[in-house]
């Protein structure tokens, strides 16, 4: 059957010759056929000229997610293969898979790797698949399959982890559950750097574990020697165990989820480090800060994303100042502090004048000694800057 094709207005296909990947609906003057949610469809320029083909989400603003680009065939199963192949080989060269202490890294990111809305997490032996759009969920086989091929005997058990980070409209046809290897029960660990934690990946956020933060761990690992260290929003205690690896001499996790602290604490006490060292807060972060922090030399800030979307944005640069300025307000001269933003609506300029704005507020003299982003196996298509969502600053408090 010929895919639908989406005839985008005049002077509407700029973007996409630039290989911006996101179709919005109001680019498209008229489509030929009556596409279904989830279909690959063809995308034309109003010349007629063919521009490539995606993936169609009804009800969305990006009406088509771009696979191919420029005037080749439709993307077919040896192509789909091909692709997950080279974004695998990429990890494999550049160090992060069955490397020692190193066996854990994002294995597809989205648009980075010319496959938007598919997410492909490697945990040690475990993959974890994770499909933001229909279109993507309904190539949950040829992915299976891929992923088998590419990894060649890597993972012994694939999940499918999609049914919260589809559409709501389309989560009902998504059902979590392991795609291979359901017969092995032992817990999922996922080696970083040395570090070893371990993954829930059925009842934990996101696709069990936060990749994105390795390369921001070693520089609190570098930073920590001799220093007490406060992880607030510590989730899986990622932080916590790269502060101890660099020579901390006491740190403290805090969350509000007790699953999570639990799971700080055990993955602290999985890498050798002392329990006595730990101190482990469930708390709210804001109550915690507002009651002073002066005793830590190094304080990490890795909130979830505050703006889930553009509306969100001015609400969220406030929280984010909120508790950046309850930090930095009784930090001592020397402390460091480590402060991150995942939301994509806040883009790294944004989020430096917020931390400027939060520093003046709080009467004390910052400065910057690393701008922090999200690691290799994150990739962002320089066509996609959208793509760069996770940013970061390591200040020190001068005075
Ligand atoms: N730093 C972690 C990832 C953090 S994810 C890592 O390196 O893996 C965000 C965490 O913030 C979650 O574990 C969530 O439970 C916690 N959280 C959300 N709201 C919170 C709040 N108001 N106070 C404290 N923790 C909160």
């Amino acid at each position: 059957m010929q895919p639908a094709i989406a005839h985008l207005r005049k002077e509407k296909d700029a973007a996409l010759r630039r290989r911006h990947p996101w179709v919005f609906s109001g680019a498209i003057a008229k489509w030929t056929g009556t596409p279904a949610d989830g279909d690959v469809v063809a995308v034309q320029a109003a010349s007629g000229e063919s521009l490539g083909f995606g993936h169609f989400a009804a009800g969305s603003s990006i009406a088509v997610r771009m696979l191919t680009f420029g005037t080749g065939p439709q993307p077919d199963e040896a192509w789909w293969i091909d692709r997950i192949r080279a974004a695998v080989e990429a990890r494999r060269r550049w160090g992060l898979m069955q490397a020692p202490g190193q066996t854990s890294c994002r294995l597809v990111h989205g648009e980075g790797d010319g496959l938007p809305g598919l997410i492909v997490d490697l945990y040690g032996d475990c993959v974890v698949v994770q499909n933001h759009t229909l279109g993507m969920a309904r190539s949950l086989e040829i992915t299976r399959s891929a992923v088998l091929e590419a990894c060649a005997g890597t993972p012994i058990r694939i999940y499918d982890k999609s049914s919260k980070a589809l559409h709501r409209s389309t989560r009902q046809t998504s059902t979590d559950g392991w795609l291979f290897g359901e017969h092995v029960e032992a817990a999922v660990l996922a080696e970083e750097q040395g570090r070893t934690y371990e993954v829930d990946v059925v009842a934990g956020q996101k696709t069990g574990f936060f990749l994105d933060q390795r390369d921001n761990r070693n520089f609190v690992r570098d930073h920590a020697a001799g220093r007490n260290v406060l992880n607030v929003f510590s989730y899986t205690g990622g932080f916590s165990v790269a502060a101890f690896q660099g020579g901390a001499s006491q740190v403290t996790s805090l969350d509000s989820s007790a699953a999570a602290v639990e799971l700080a604490r055990a993955n602290v006490i999985r890498n050798g480090f002392a329990d006595e060292s730990h101190a482990i807060v469930q708390a709210d972060a804001m109550d915690y800060l507002k009651q002073g922090v002066a005793g830590f030399g190094c304080v990490v800030l890795d909130p979830p994303a505050f703006a889930k979307n553009h509306s969100a944005r001015h609400a969220a640069v406030q929280a984010y100042k909120r508790i950046n300025l309850a930090a930095l307000r009784t930090m001592e001269p020397g402390a460091l502090l480590f402060t991150f933003s995942c939301s994509q609506a806040v883009d790294e300029a944004l989020f430096a004048h917020t931390l400027a704005s939060a520093a003046m507020d709080s009467g004390r003299e910052v400065r910057v000694l690393r701008r922090l982003h999200q690691p290799p196996d994150h990739p962002v298509s320089l066509a996609h800057p959208e793509g760069a969502y996770l940013k970061g600053l390591l200040l020190e408090v001068v005075r």
